[in-house]
């Protein structure tokens, strides 16, 4: 189930669109009466962007990955 980017309640998918690469894109309308955002959600491939253990990877693991990888560029491009 993915939220509504504005108010957090549930959503149901309008539309389902297949695009090249393994890729979904969903259209999304809130079903909060009150909000009825309509938004866009795009679904890939977890081995197609390379995260090691996606599924148990929180947002918190993913990150670190992040600040570690970004880190090691910048030592590895310092002129000392
Ligand atoms: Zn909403």
């Amino acid at each position: 189930m993915i939220p509504c980017p504005i108010c957090g309640s549930e959503s149901s998918v309008t539309e389902t669109r297949r695009v090249t690469g393994g890729q979904a894109r969903r259209r999304r309308i809130c079903d909060n009466h009150e909000c009825r955002a309509k938004f866009t959600t795009v679904e890939i491939h977890a081995d197609l962007v390379k995260v090691p253990r996606f599924q148990d990877a929180t947002l918190e693991k993913i990150l670190k990955l992040a600040q570690r990888a970004l880190k090691q560029d910048k030592e590895g491009t310092r002129d000392e």
